[in-house]
């Protein structure tokens, strides 16, 4: 799962090369540019083929999960202008894929991959360059945060998420008193990442990073993808047919990258193997083991929805801006009903993602290590919320400002090339909101007398155009 977070800002180290953590913000969902199973799945099938706008950047239109009927590649230059992604280069080096492949094999020797299985897992892999389309995809439109959690925290999920509690209680049980880590968070994830396996993706992961290592911008990262799928399929693990998953490969219920099952995935049950697609037990405590290496606080939940008070000086609503729940309170942030806080010496930081008209929330370790699992604050907040849900909670109690429509792609652009000309951003525009448009929006309101949230609206950019 790492991974995907590893690659942009999408939940470890590796994330900060492709993605900004916390590049996927309120208003418009965009992710960055990893390969991250959230946003494939969330986007996928229905969803991106039903709703009027397109979503995120990396969850490009893929066929519902189940059908691979896959698209064609478009035979297209890549949009991201990376020299690995021109139509030209894109059919030089799949012309190559199967020298590519076959020069793998002293580096999966190294790794104890048998020459047995290194010929039987490459026999037939193809390069499937539609994965091309998949890692360069920048969608006009995105979602507004509340449409995105809607879509992900629904009725029917939440019905399915019990039942899964409830059928394997005594896995989740023995995964709480081994790991500390909340069983509804990782029944979250589980039924997030994937809705409870049925939503995973269907690529053979194996296929899909092979054609990444081989062709693209992003071979390196994914050449380790695909040598550590050889090491699962040599070791047996995963049944080789079930080693199936996103474009991106991620694979099982909570959508483990290859490297990142290295890392995590544990064999809960003793049977052996860690089955983390077909084992309940494996998968539940894997994911948790992934939580707690990450910094899961036992005990503790992730954060608070919070009502901020009239005329509060948003500046403090920034990652960076750590206090404890007391001092919050003391400013007069509160709970919905005035419900106390529990712990109130943690230190939270505040998230108000759609500005002074939504809901704001006053975020504490665990909400920073479920952004570890996948670097966006509307995915982590998902995954918050919905576990919280699970557990009888109730929806929030302040509501969304759903009447702001989400800026397109070339109006966020427009935004931060306008913020830039005033001298208040300083970043490279490219269309995503993150925290530094976010400071240089806030900067632009102070200046003009209106409440500093930095929400991205599409008020704000006609204030910005000057009309
Ligand atoms: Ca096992």
């Amino acid at each position: 799962m790492r991974v995907r977070r590893l690659i942009g800002g999408v939940a470890g180290a590796c994330l900060a090369a492709l993605v900004m953590p916390g590049a996927a913000v309120a208003q418009g969902v965009t992710a960055s540019n990893g390969p991250f199973s959230i946003f494939d799945n969330l986007f996928t099938g229905s969803i991106t083929q039903t709703a009027p706008s397109q979503p995120a950047q990396r969850a490009p239109s893929q066929p519902p999960a189940g059908s691979s009927a896959a698209l064609p590649w478009s035979g297209e230059d890549g949009a991201s202008g990376n020299p690995l992604m021109t139509a030209a280069a894109i059919r030089q080096a799949a012309a190559n894929f199967p020298n590519c492949v076959a020069a793998m094999w002293p580096d999966a020797a190294r790794r104890g991959v048998s020459r047995e299985s290194f010929e039987r897992y490459t026999a037939g892999l193809t390069p499937d360059l539609r994965l091309m389309d998949l890692m360069d995809s920048q969608p006009e439109f995105t979602k507004a945060i509340w449409d995105y959690l809607d879509i992900l925290v629904s009725d029917a999920r939440i019905a399915r998420g019990r039942e899964i509690l409830a059928q394997y209680k005594p896995q989740f049980d023995a995964m709480e008193r081994a790991y500390g880590v909340d069983r509804y968070i990782v029944a979250s994830i589980w039924g997030i990442e994937s809705n409870y396996g049925t939503q995973g993706g269907d690529r053979s992961v194996v296929n899909s990073t092979a054609t990444l290592a081989c062709v693209g911008r992003r071979q390196a990262y994914f050449k380790d993808e695909f040598l550590a799928a050889l090491e699962i399929l040599h070791r047996g693990d995963v049944r080789p047919e079930h080693l199936r998953g996103s474009w991106a490969g991620a694979f099982g219920g909570t959508q483990f990258m290859p490297t990142s099952f290295k890392r995590y995935a544990v064999d809960f049950d003793h049977d052996g193997r860690r089955d983390v697609v077909d084992n309940p037990a494996d998968l539940i405590a894997s994911t948790a083991n992934n939580l707690k290496k990450d910094g899961w606080q036992s005990g503790r939940t992730w954060g608070y929805e919070v009502v901020v008070p009239k005329g509060f000086n948003y500046m403090l609503a920034d990652r960076a801006k750590s206090m404890t729940l007391a001092q919050w309170q003391h400013l007069g942030v509160a709970r919905p009903g005035g419900k106390p806080f529990p712990h109130a010496s943690d230190k939270a930081y505040l998230l108000a993602p759609a500005g002074a008209e939504g809901p704001g929330f006053l975020m504490l370790q665990n909400f920073r290590t479920i952004m570890k699992y996948n670097p966006a604050e509307a995915y982590a907040l998902a995954i918050g919320h919905f576990a919280d849900r699970l557990r009888g909670g109730q929806p929030f109690a302040q509501a969304w400002p759903r009447q702001e429509r989400v800026l397109s792609r070339a109006e966020r652009l427009e935004l931060q090339q306008l913020l830039a000309r005033r001298g208040f951003y300083r970043g490279t525009p490219d269309g995503q909101i993150g925290s530094l448009t976010r400071e240089a929006l806030r900067g632009f309101q102070a200046s003009i007398g209106t409440a500093a949230d930095g929400f991205a609206s599409a008020d704000m950019l006609d204030r910005l155009r000057g009309r």
